[in-house]
């Protein structure tokens, strides 16, 4: 028996913790054991003869030009896939690359997309106003239902668009049961799994057909870069997402992949972590005086409770609460804390508080805020890696001001 026979040589025998390390490797003649940094646009050729065969797509593996074919971007590819358990990925420049690309990718003009109406606003924004400019309209729904996708679906749809836990009033949407129903009309399901991370939820288990991660969030997890990754088979991601990647460029920086590379190792430590620490703040808050409620997929008062044990490993690293005293109040919490920083991110080392309402939902009309939960006392939390007791203490403290 020798190091050839070991079984760990196969990734699948791996744990993702292992993966997060190791996966996708590819080491240089130099044998470096941190990976490479691939700074480079381009590529030579030992002949002319050569490079004529390698854009003919007779050489396997090549590079030539690092607007869609990088080293260290394959790295961070491969690890992903192994990760989500995907035939294969494509790395973006930022989430919303990796959104707008997975969904133009499956539509052309006279299509039609359904969406739940709880998205990211840039999200939101791309199907609710660019699609249409473009020849493809769209429907959203309440995602709470399967039944109101079910209901919105037309002979043209070709893609249903969701993500869940939701930004940022952490509804659920039923991901295998709207994946049933996507696929009974022959269009594919895309599902943003930000909120719950690659760790605790498994889109492509449950049906869905590609899955995208803001790699800005918990994968690079400590505020340095922007990155997006679109996951998937074979046939979708070297196919059509590969082609747009290709021919459009938005691009994921070798530079950003190193980081985000760096980010994939310490992600279940910090994660779990992140997501202990939200638990006992859930725990805490939701048995406040002065919270009107907290929202939380795993604490028992979730309205989908249920939905959210079946689908979700764990609860995740964010919650939100609604304040008595609506925005006066939220605001005075928010003021008052010293640890907890206001900000708009999520998924950071650092812990953030953000007030939707006047924040990231503040384009939105009140109407469609108050359909889709963004209250006035409304606050979204990011639980980060400071210890949970000092952001208990320093919540408690905020709320005191009110
Ligand atoms: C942040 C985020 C995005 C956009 O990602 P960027 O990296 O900021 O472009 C998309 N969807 C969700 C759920 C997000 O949290």
């Amino acid at each position: 028996m020798s190091k050839a026979d070991n079984p760990l040589n196969d990734p699948s025998k791996r744990a993702p913790e292992t993966l997060l390390v190791h996966g996708g490797d590819k080491r240089t003649a130099f044998n470096e054991t941190s990976e490479a940094l691939f700074l480079t646009s381009g590529y030579s050729y030992p002949s002319s003869n050569h490079a004529e065969r390698l854009f003919n797509n007779e050489i396997p593996g090549a590079h030539n030009y690092s607007r869609f074919a990088n080293p260290t971007v394959d790295i961070f590819q491969e690890r992903m896939a192994l990760l989500e358990g995907a035939e294969a990925a494509r790395g973006f420049a930022s989430g919303m690359a990796a959104v707008t690309n997975a969904v133009m990718s499956q539509v052309k003009a006279g299509d039609h997309i359904v969406a739940a109406q709880a998205l990211f606003g840039g999200c939101r924004f791309v199907v609710e106003d660019f699609m249409p400019r473009w020849g493809v309209s769209s429907t959203l729904v309440d995602g709470r239902d399967p039944e109101n996708f079910a209901r919105a679906m037309q002979p043209n749809t070709k893609v249903v668009f969701i993500e869940t836990p939701t930004n940022p009033t952490l509804e659920l949407v039923d991901i295998a049961a709207v994946a049933d129903i996507a696929h009974a009309h022959g269009a594919k399901l895309i599902v943003d799994n930000v909120f719950a991370t690659p760790l605790y939820q498994k889109p492509l288990q449950l049906g869905a057909d590609l899955v995208t991660y803001s790699a800005t969030k918990h994968i690079d997890g400590q505020g340095r870069v922007l990155g997006g990754v679109v996951l998937g088979s074979k046939e979708l991601i070297t196919g059509d997402v590969h082609t747009l990647l290709r021919q459009t460029g938005a691009t994921l920086s070798a530079f950003n992949a190193w980081v985000l590379l760096k980010g994939l190792e310490t992600l279940p430590l910090r994660v779990r972590q992140m997501t202990e620490s939200a638990a006992k703040i859930a725990e805490v808050l939701g048995n406040h005086p002065k919270v009107n409620r907290v929202i939380y997929p795993h604490h028992k008062s979730h309205p989908q409770y249920d939905l959210a044990k079946r689908q979700m490993k764990a609860g995740s690293t964010l919650l939100a609460i609604d304040v008595k005293g609506g925005q006066e109040a939220a605001f005075k919490l928010s003021d008052s804390l010293a640890v907890i920083l206001i900000s708009n991110n999520l998924g950071d080392a650092k812990s953030i508080i953000t007030h939707p309402r006047t924040t990231t939902h503040q384009r939105l009309t009140e109407e469609v805020r108050l359909e889709t939960g963004v209250t006035p006392g409304l606050l979204r939390l990011s639980v980060g890696l400071e210890a949970s007791d000092d952001l208990i203490a320093d919540l408690l403290y905020g709320l005191d001001q009110i």
